[in-house]
């Protein structure tokens, strides 16, 4: 098959023919139609963070396929020719603390699609059957990649934010996650102000129902929002630890951070004073479990939320991670279409029912 490799943190990837992956036990083996790049999959091509994959490795965790075939042992209610999606939480144990309370994104024995396995750059890809999640017939599947990580992480910390109808959110990052996070805000009924350095970013926001734009770049987001009372939760999505510190000072007194983004710089500087006097919180998200993802795709089949992205080939994945970089990405989401294989059955049988 086809697939990106990431062979050396200082290369850009490769795209290259590697033998096929073969589903294991309780594993699915999926054709891919779709896998958006998100910016983690830049920080684990560019070895970023401080646990660090091992290349050579195929990034990409929003990956959208049909199951091709069916490993041996639980096919936990599976078949081949359904859709499903193929998350971050690639695999958790299902035993610990944290597996037993529906806190699966903290399982310590968990591993991550595109960065501990091989992830959705690629024609085919091995999940967990208990972990890819079905995509519902109405979702399109160049819709449902982004939603695989960027909506259910954003969706997530909305949810863990504690936002209601009478909050003012503040959303750092209008990118990839941003632009969802922006959406689910607004789904609370909260005021959305969006924050970003890119325009292009703002005016999206906008069009998506935030009703404050901040141009970081030139002007100061705490004093534009503190002008406006203040965000009684901000979400910080943006790589770039200045903006964690910004939205900490953005804050209303007994307002909450939800941090997201996970800069390559990793730190954040924040003044005890203010913290303490102004009970502040701070709290960290890690994507979203199996259930939420299903809660994400049921509000897109809603017409909820818009998903806003460009279509790339998988061939061109090193100028996508360039334009994601330089901020000339067209769109806040860049996908990976990947083109059926003549005569491939499952392929053409997934395009006739999905009309
Ligand atoms: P992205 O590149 O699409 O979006 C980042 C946005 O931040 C861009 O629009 C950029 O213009 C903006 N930005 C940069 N500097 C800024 C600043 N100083 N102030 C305000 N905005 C600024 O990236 P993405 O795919 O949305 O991912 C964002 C981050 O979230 C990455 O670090 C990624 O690894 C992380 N992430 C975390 C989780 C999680 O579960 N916690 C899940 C997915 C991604
Ligand atoms: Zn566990
Ligand atoms: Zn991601």
């Amino acid at each position: 098959m086809k697939a990106a490799v990431v062979h050396d943190f200082t290369k850009p990837l490769s795209v290259e023919e590697v033998p096929d992956p073969v589903a294991g036990a309780e594993q699915v083996l999926v054709r891919l139609q779709a896998c958006g790049l998100c910016h983690t999959d830049i920080h684990a091509a560019h070895g970023e963070w401080p646990v660090k994959p091992r290349p050579p490795f195929i990034p990409g965790h929003e990956g959208v396929g049909t199951i091709e075939r069916i490993g041996p042992g639980n096919p936990h209610g599976l078949e081949v020719g359904m859709r499903v999606a193929l998350p971050w939480l690639g695999y958790a144990c299902g035993d610990c603390r944290y597996c037993n309370s529906g806190r699966e994104t903290l399982c310590e024995k968990q591993i991550n699609t595109g960065y501990g396995m091989d992830g959705g750059f690629a024609e085919l890809a091995v999940g967990y059957a208990r972990h890819v999640v079905r995509v519902p017939d109405e979702v399109d599947s160049l819709d449902a990649a982004p939603l695989t990580c960027a909506g259910v992480t954003t969706y997530k910390a909305v949810k863990e934010s504690g936002a209601r109808a009478a909050d003012r959110v503040a959303v750092f990052g209008a990118g990839g996650l941003g632009h969802l996070a922006v959406q689910y805000a607004r789904i609370t009924g909260a005021e959305v102000i969006a924050v970003d350095i890119n325009e292009e970013r703002l005016a999206t926001a906008t069009e998506l129902g935030a009703e404050h734009v901040v141009d970081a770049a030139s002007e100061d987001p705490i004093a534009a929002i503190q002008k406006l009372g203040g965000a009684d939760v901000a979400i910080a999505t943006a790589v770039s630890p200045i903006a964690f510190e910004q939205a900490m000072g953005s804050l209303a007194r007994g307002g909450r951070l939800v941090c997201v983004g996970l800069p390559a710089e990793n730190e954040l500087r924040l003044p005890i004073f203010q913290t303490v006097l102004g009970g502040l919180s701070l709290h960290g998200s890690i994507v979203g479990t199996h259930h939420d993802l299903e809660e994400v795709f049921e509000l897109h089949r809603r017409g909820e939320t818009r998903v806003l992205r460009a279509e790339r080939r998988l061939e061109d994945v090193n100028e996508a991670i360039a334009q994601v970089l330089d901020g000339s990405a067209p769109e806040p989401r860049l996908v990976f279409e990947m083109t059926p294989v003549a005569g491939d059955r499952s392929a053409a049988a997934a395009t006739v029912a999905h009309g």
